[in-house]
């Protein structure tokens, strides 16, 4: 391959993926003035922001001595990104053309030409495909207790999580806030997670490690009741819970590149040792995707930055790079003015025309007087995808000019509107109109979902 094309329709670098390495590499090439593109992920891999999405508080990551929550600190790199000229296209890249030049990478909605690519995809969460798993997804099994702890129908239950790394310790803990009991159940006899998070489950009179223990079987009617175990011994167990959350590791997202660059035995993008760059020149990977063994924020970062800084040395090499001057940027403004006030509000604070209002009283208030469509989001306090989900809602009501309002529900402080509600899992929105629900999503879905829907009932 002979790189020498230079076409105002190609991209400098394409990032792919929208964790702390792919924000990373964005923030140094915008920097750089090469005005990246990041593909940020959408359905496949996880959500955007990655893994610390789904995360509660990051207590290692450097400057953050009181720590900070995992969505929190994603919305802060987004924004440094951005604040730089990075621009985000919120899609899937399902293929990668490498035997083009430049490379052709098409997304769910379109291709999309470029000098060189970054890979920081990430890793996806594990499932174990035990018997019923299907059945019950969504309905007491879910790979998030971080997202789906607070649901309603886990309160003062006892609920399950299974691994013995550091996932499973936080989110066994973390359960400990809404559940009766957690049985941490660990398939060997010890636990590969941190020192420091080994100790604070085990002070945790709320959990119950079981070792050398296996799950097989999910039992129930419409929800989860119990878990058939079996441990070394062979004999079996039931345990009688509500829930069960899996944390048993990590599969590197590296499907799309269809064996068109080179992977390691365990399925890891193969760089060389410390290095970023792949198989196929002008071809960069960083963050999870590459790395078996680290597997940090702060070391996704550090790769993200290296994979930046080989690619703009890459470019300027090959006499590729396409200089954009931008005048000095300042952070997007947030959406938060009277419009959208994300204050939860009462009797004295409740405004009919507002777009954006938070807390049951607003709902009530809206749901009974509103002439207009009311797009409700339930979400609970460290639920990564609602931080995805938040600002496209917001956006959509702003582009349909207040036609429709919105409304959240934490279900954490509103648990009995989220009971009548039939939550099972953050985020859900409901569309109501004229007091009728018109339609339910739950999880992350395409902006133009919510708006087709909501376009058509205006
Ligand atoms: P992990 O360290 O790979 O641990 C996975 C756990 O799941 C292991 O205990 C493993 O058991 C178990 N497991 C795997 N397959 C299983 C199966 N089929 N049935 C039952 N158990 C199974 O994954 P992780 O906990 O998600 O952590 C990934 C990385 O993120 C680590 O580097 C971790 O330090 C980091 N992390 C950090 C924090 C934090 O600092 N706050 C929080 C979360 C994650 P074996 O031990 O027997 O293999």
């Amino acid at each position: 391959m002979k790189p020498t094309i230079k076409d105002s329709n190609v991209e400098n670098i394409v990032i792919i993926g929208s964790g702390p390495a792919g924000y990373t590499a964005a923030i140094y090439a915008a920097r750089a003035n090469l005005q990246p593109l990041i593909v940020t992920g959408f359905s496949s891999g996880g959500i955007p922001g990655g893994q610390l999405m789904t995360t509660t508080f990051v207590e290692n990551f450097p400057g953050f001595p009181d720590g900070v929550l995992g969505p929190e600190l994603m919305d802060l790199m987004k924004s440094q990104a951005e604040r730089w000229g990075a621009n985000l296209h919120e899609s899937d890249v399902i293929s990668i053309n490498t035997d083009l030049y430049p490379f052709e990478l098409k997304t769910l909605d379109k291709s999309i030409k470029t000098h060189s690519v970054i890979i920081a995809t990430g890793a996806s969460a594990n499932r174990l495909g035990l018997i019923n798993e299907e059945r019950f997804w969504s309905k007491g099994i879910s790979a998030c207790a971080i997202c789906d702890g607070a649901t309603p129908q886990f309160r003062n239950e006892e609920l399950a999580v299974i691994g013995g790394g550091d996932s499973a310790c936080e989110e066994a803990a973390y359960l400990t806030k809404y559940g009766s009991k957690v049985h941490l159940i660990v398939r060997s006899e010890k636990l590969r997670a941190s020192a420091a998070m080994i100790d604070r489950v085990k002070a945790n009179p709320k959990i119950e490690i079981h070792w050398n223990t296996k799950v097989d079987k999910a039992n129930g009617n419409e929800w989860l009741e119990k878990i058939e175990t079996i441990n070394l011994q062979k004999v079996k167990g039931e345990i009688k819970v509500k829930g069960l959350f899996y944390a048993i590791g990590h599969t590197p997202n590296t499907k799309f590149l269809n064996e068109k660059i080179d992977l390691d035995k365990k399925g890891y993008i193969a760089c060389k040792s410390g290095r970023p760059e792949t198989s196929i020149e002008g071809i960069f990977a960083a963050g999870d995707v590459v790395d078996s063994e680290w597997r940090q924020g702060v070391t996704a970062a550090g790769s993200g930055c290296m994979a930046a800084l080989a690619a703009e040395r890459w470019l300027a090499e090959k006499n590729l790079s396409k200089i954009i001057s931008r005048k000095t940027t300042e952070p997007e403004k947030k959406l938060n003015s009277s419009a959208f006030n994300e204050e939860e509000v009462n009797e004295e604070t409740f405004d009919s025309n507002s777009q954006w209002q938070k807390g049951s009283y607003a709902l009530r208030k809206l749901y009974h007087e509103s002439k207009k469509p009311l797009l409700v989001i339930f979400s609970s306090p460290s639920c990564g995808p609602c931080h995805v989900l938040k600002p496209q809602l917001k956006r959509i009501i702003k582009e349909l000019e207040g036609k429709v309002q919105g409304i959240e529900i934490d279900i954490d402080k509103d648990q009995e509107i989220a009971k009548q509600a039939g939550i099972k899992g953050t985020p859900t929105v409901q569309l109501f109109k004229d007091k009728l629900l018109k339609t339910q999503w739950q999880g992350v879905k395409q902006r133009s979902e919510f708006k087709e829907a909501i376009v058509n009932i205006l």
